[in-house]
């Protein structure tokens, strides 16, 4: 067996450089505008990136979700489809295939994957439990709280270091695991929730061996794990990358495997599969029928769960694709490629590289900007203008004020900056590497921002800001010094 882990090639020069294993066969037309009109483009859009639109935008980075290139056997399989209401062959098809990966035996569609968190939530969360976690996510989270429950994040000292060389950043902490059952009792314990390749933290992975652990402590309190696994095969590639016993282990076992340990599965096939929808997974008949009435009167019925079935066919084979080596590594090769081109210049970023994306620490990266004046929203502004390349802020914007109306500030303010899978080249990807270096070395001209209109709830996503003061034309004017006329 070739074994082939990774798309990440040796040159000559003895570099290692990530390459497409795929050709290109459907494109679509991006635009390079003139710094000008990205400079309106941004005030346009209140210096929230969320608000941009996409004609004025380069290289979207925003995020990974529903932004896959997908397969030529996915839109294939979609010409397949079966428009059925009830009983659809479309769905048996996607019913077989996450059997086959995830190993259970129940499947729950749903239209994505918050709405798995809402069901999940809802039966077996009670008013007063607790849920630990190695980190929690924006949506998870809400619909946790929602239904009674409070959130406690027990990862490990390392998880929130910014520079690291631990392979496993999105570990749980198994003594303060232990601690919770001690301090709550294990009647109040929900479940213990384990999020593959941890988004919020930099798409840090847990080791097998955590999991295990993890699996072998919630079983001593007869407790659930459930897997939220969204990114999973991108941590079950850090898996075998980054864990000796793994190393000669095939994607498709260590997913099953990693599910193994799990007793209720959960995913977003945006992420996982390039596709709309979600599911949850389960091998307990009881457990799959108290969740079976909430899916009928939330999402549909049983066999399309607010998907459509074109979507449901191109998820089955999307699936199937995650256990293919050379289709999970891409996205991680690239990000690894990103993150350590810019590691070497000093430009800080969240090492080592991870799922998802690159991550950028804002707070390094603007040392003069308070966090009150919002350093990884100013910095994804600043790159939008000098590139016209989207990332998302992970900040104090995304978080809330307290009680008293100040601000509570992030624990991290990162730019994130997303590689969706198979979408960007590797010139594209040299781009981006190169404007943030430039931007780097120019970060004094970067300022703060404040808000103009702030929205109550979820701010980050509708909310309008404007910079300080006039550093956005100090910034052009130094950007036109250095490179003249071009783009
Ligand atoms: C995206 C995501 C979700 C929510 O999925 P949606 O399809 O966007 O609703 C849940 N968990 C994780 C880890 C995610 O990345």
């Amino acid at each position: 067996m070739t074994n082939q882990a990774s798309t990440t090639i040796k040159f000559q020069s003895g570099e290692q450089i990530p390459v497409e294993l795929h050709k290109v066969r459907i494109v679509q037309k991006l635009f390079l505008k003139p710094i000008d009109e990205r400079m309106e483009a941004i005030e346009k859009g209140g210096y929230n990136t969320f608000l941009l639109n996409t004609k004025d935008i380069f290289l979207d980075m925003l995020t990974d979700s529903g932004t896959n290139a997908m397969s030529d056997n996915q839109v294939a399989s979609m010409l397949q489809a079966d428009d059925a209401y009830a009983g659809s062959q479309s769905f048996y098809r996607m019913e077989k295939a996450l059997r086959d990966v995830f190993g259970k035996q129940y499947v729950l569609p749903v239209h994505q994957g918050r709405a798995a968190e809402n069901i999940i939530s809802q039966v077996f969360i009670k008013e007063g439990d607790v849920i630990p976690m190695n980190y929690h996510f924006t949506t998870t989270k809400e619909h946790m709280e929602l239904n009674g429950g409070k959130v406690l994040e027990i990862y490990t000292d390392e998880a929130l270091k910014i520079k690291s060389d631990v392979p496993f950043k999105g570990n749980i902490d198994l003594d303060k695991l232990k601690g919770v059952f001690e301090e709550y009792g294990k009647e109040h314990v929900a479940f213990v929730r384990m999020e593959a390749s941890t988004n919020l933290i930099g798409g840090q992975p847990f080791s097998m061996r955590n999991l295990r652990e993890v699996k072998k402590i919630a079983d001593a309190n007869d407790t659930m794990v459930v897997l939220d696994a969204s990114l999973i095969g991108e941590n079950a590639y850090f898996i075998k990358k980054r864990e000796e016993e793994y190393k000669n282990a095939s994607i498709k076992d260590i997913l099953l495997e990693m599910c193994g340990y799990a007793d209720m599965v959960y995913f977003s096939s945006r992420k996982v599969s390039s596709t709309r929808g979600g599911g949850i997974v389960i091998d307990s008949h009881d457990l799959f029928l108290k969740m079976r009435d909430l899916l009928v009167l939330f999402e549909g019925f049983l066999t399309y769960g607010g998907m459509s079935v074109r979507e449901i066919e191109a998820m089955a084979v999307g699936i199937n694709e995650t256990c293919d080596d050379t289709v999970i590594s891409q996205s991680p090769s690239f990000i690894e490629y990103a993150v350590n081109s810019l590691d070497a210049e000093g430009v800080p970023v969240i090492t080592p590289a991870g799922a998802l994306g690159c991550h950028v620490d804002a707070k390094g990266f603007l040392p003069h900007v308070p966090q009150t004046e919002y350093p990884a929203g100013a910095l994804a502004a600043a790159l939008f203008i000098i590139s016209g390349i989207r990332g998302m802020e992970r900040g104090t914007i995304s978080s809330v004020r307290d009680e008293n109306g100040e601000d509570i500030l992030a624990d991290v303010e990162l730019l994130r900056l997303a590689f969706p899978r198979r979408v960007f080249t590797l010139s594209q990807t040299m781009f981006m590497i190169d404007r943030l270096k430039w931007l780097y070395k120019n970060r004094e001209l970067v300022g703060g921002l404040k808000w103009v209109e702030e929205p109550a709830l979820l701010r980050f996503f509708m909310g309008r800001l404007t910079s300080t003061n006039d550093w956005p034309q100090k910034l052009i004017a130094k950007f036109k010094e250095d490179f003249g006329d071009s783009l």
